[in-house]
């Protein structure tokens, strides 16, 4: 039996308007995230992935409530957390956190990061002076660092500490869900699967669900049970990780994955057994001026004219897989 769905989004919708108007189509907005619709199975990793730009961390910012939605709803354990004021928040917080993409910005650069891991005890009342130094102190040991460690400051730590200490401020309150915002991306590659494994060793142990961000579907594969790929502010496929590898439905979801190399899936490494590298004409459009109908139509070696015209909405595919095209590939 599958597990309760944690995560409901439904419709989330986040523009960012500009000062100026378009001709004839009223004030222009950044749309970064376009009617987005996903659910988040309690002790699952979902995947999250798109370039640069497709509105995956606004999403995920979205997720935790960390920004307003101009639309849509989120749902967390069953509750509408779309318009929670701060204050009845609070409470979510503890259970919903988010990991930063760059551990260098995210920690402040003059206080001890014993300190800065302590801040959501303080913040959520978790005990006595004495009780938030134990628990500190349990959190550098979860994370793989010295507890002794807890008197240095930043600067002291390599990127891949930084990024430990950032997932032990994280952990601090005991959450049920993490969204990780391309924990890894600002790593070296051998420290990266250090980081991989110690997400997939907490997840274990304290029965975590995750949404995992990042660019590179190579990096997700490790660490998803299910994939779910952005463009433009839109999701275009999901599907569990195996199948979505095995064979993606999605035209945008084949070019990404014709960039991942297939040396880690056991695939024939010769030139023969490599897939074939798909490369996109022309970049990204502004998410300020999206085509019309399918928004990748511009790029896409399958569009025909119906592509141009309508919006294909996400829909069902196969059991557990849906995609966002008119004409998938299956
Ligand atoms: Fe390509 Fe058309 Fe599918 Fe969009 S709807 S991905 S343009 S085939």
């Amino acid at each position: 039996m599958s597990e309760p769905v944690l995560l409901r989004a439904a419709g989330v919708v986040k523009h960012f308007p500009l000062g100026r108007s378009l001709p004839g189509r009223g004030r222009a907005a950044v749309r970064a995230v376009d009617g987005v619709s996903l659910e988040v199975r309690a002790g699952e990793t979902l995947g999250l992935v798109g370039e640069s730009g497709c509105g995956k961390s606004t999403l995920g910012r979205c997720l935790v409530r960390l920004t307003d939605l101009t639309g849509g709803t989120v749902e967390f354990a069953g509750r509408d957390i779309t318009r929670l004021s701060r204050r009845r928040l609070r409470p979510v917080r503890r259970e919903l956190q988010l990991v930063f993409q760059d551990p260098y910005a995210s920690l402040n650069p003059r206080r001890r990061v014993g300190d800065i891991v302590a801040d959501p005890l303080h913040v959520h009342g978790f005990g006595s002076a004495a009780e938030i130094g134990r628990r500190t102190a349990e959190l550098f040991d979860v994370v793989g660092l010295p507890p002794a460690y807890a008197d240095r400051y930043p600067h002291e730590f390599s990127g891949g500490q930084r990024q430990r200490i950032g997932i032990a401020r994280a952990l601090a309150t005991e959450p049920r869900l993490i969204v990780a915002d391309e924990p890894v991306s600002a790593l070296d590659v051998s420290i990266q699967a250090q980081v991989l494994n110690l997400f997939a060793d907490l997840q274990e142990r304290y029965g975590l669900t995750y949404v995992f961000i990042a660019h590179d579907l190579g990096v997700v594969r490790q660490v998803s049970t299910r994939i779910a790929v952005m463009y433009l502010g839109e999701i275009v496929e999901t599907a569990d990780a195996e199948a979505l590898y095995a064979g993606p439905a999605h035209p945008y979801t084949q070019a990404l994955l014709s960039a991942v190399p297939r040396i880690d899936d056991g695939a024939d490494p010769s030139p023969a057994g490599r897939r074939e590298r798909i490369v996109l004409p022309g970049d990204v459009p502004s998410p300020v001026a999206k085509p019309s109908g399918c928004a990748f139509h511009p790029r896409c070696p399958h569009a025909r004219d119906l592509c141009g015209l309508e919006r294909p909405r996400l829909r069902e595919i196969a059991p557990g897989r849906q995609a966002a095209c008119h004409f998938p590939q299956t």
